[in-house]
């Protein structure tokens, strides 16, 4: 694709009307925004030592940061802090509706008041979702590693609050720690109570971690699960039960996902270096976004998604991996029109409320698809 033609695609996407199914709120904690809670609890810290720790380029960094940033999310108060830039950058973009996961297993292990922490997060979103029309909805994460009890704690929390938003159950975390066996009742008291399913899968882990999120634990969407590109029957079967993959391409970059699942194809430890934001990163692996497998899945017919999934800590947005998808990942406009109307159709919503969203995303792009055309 030349130049002329990204141009003109970055500002058609801009106006395309999006939906984001894989966004983690405690992902959307900026550097400055440490900075400010650390502050508030009594610590200073210099701004430029945050933004460093942001840097990461492996799985164990970025758990270590996810850990170390959210160790000053004390309170409701600190919570409600992390709306603003998911509610200013959704709206921005023309994200219309947003599935937002909420990390309650590490709330729990700090000994938090979920229900005050969810509270504040409602009313705090409120104020920027409301008066654009942004609808969200809300996934209770559980930490893999944390074990299948504490997940069983999240589960119930989550079926609690059903009737203020929430609308699944999620497994994140270190997915090679515990095998998805150890979580089959927790995953069929979710179903039970009539929460949706997801989980992580297939990310650092291989396809066998997506099979049994499917096949054990009943997802019905799998987050990252870019290892299925080497399981033809693992994608047969994802066509087969429409199930989607949630794509996060610079996530899978910044946390050597990419790196880890090239380096199945091609062994190799030759050092590649990637520039993001005006800095260079030495990976462990050749790993570019030009060698993302999105596009391979979507000539393959699996259903896919595109996602942020840590904005803050992965410094992109849900424009910012459309637009990538586009000038880097071999995507034409048309195929991302196509595929951004996927995080519609497999909303977790009642049928009418789905189908509702459905046609006005395809009223605005049809005519978006004409100007382009
Ligand atoms: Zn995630």
């Amino acid at each position: 694709m030349v130049s002329g033609q990204v141009k003109s695609g970055a500002s058609a996407l801009v106006r395309l009307p999006k939906a984001e199914l894989h966004l983690h709120l405690e992902g959307c904690l900026y550097p400055m925004q440490v900075v400010q809670l650390a502050a508030r609890h009594g610590e200073k810290l210099r701004y430029g030592e945050v933004a460093a720790r942001y840097n990461t380029q492996s799985f164990p960094a970025f758990l270590e940061l996810f850990k170390w940033a959210t160790s000053y999310l004390r309170d409701p108060q600190d919570y409600a802090l992390l709306c603003e830039h998911p509610g200013l950058h959704l709206v921005a973009e023309n994200c219309v509706y947003a599935e937002i996961t909420l990390s309650v297993g590490v709330m729990l292990l700090r000994k938090q008041n979920v229900e005050a922490n969810f509270a504040a997060i409602r009313d705090a979103m409120d104020r920027y979702a409301k008066p654009s029309g942004l609808r969200v909805r809300w996934i209770f994460d559980a930490v893999r590693q944390f074990g299948p009890e504490k997940a069983m704690e999240v589960a119930r929390l989550a079926a609690q609050m059903k009737s203020a938003g929430v609308v699944a159950f999620g497994l994140g975390g270190d997915e090679e720690s515990l095998p998805a066996s150890d979580f089959r009742k927790v995953f069929d008291y979710a179903a039970a109570e009539g929460l949706h399913r997801v989980a992580h899968a297939g990310e650092m882990g291989g396809p066998q971690a997506v099979r049994d999120a499917i096949e054990i634990l009943g997802a019905e969407r799998i987050g990252h699960g870019i290892a299925a590109i080497h399981d033809e029957g693992l994608m047969n079967l994802l066509i087969e039960r429409q199930i989607p993959l949630e794509i996060c391409p610079t996530s899978n970059l910044r946390t050597g996902a990419l790196a880890k699942l090239l380096a199945r194809n091609f062994p190799s430890d030759a050092r590649a270096t990637h520039s993001s934001a005006g800095r260079s990163f030495s990976l462990p692996a050749a790993a570019r976004l030009e060698d993302h497998p999105l596009a391979k899945f979507i000539a393959r017919g699996v259903p896919v998604t595109l996602a942020s999934d840590d904005p803050a800590m992965f410094r992109t947005t849900l424009l910012a991996e459309y637009t990538l998808a586009l000038a880097r990942m071999g995507l034409t406009l048309p195929q991302l029109i196509s595929i951004s109307e996927a995080p519609f159709r497999y909303a977790f919503l009642p049928a009418p409320e789905r189908n509702s969203l459905l046609d006005t995303f395809r009223s605005k792009t049809s005519s978006l698809s004409q100007v382009i055309s």
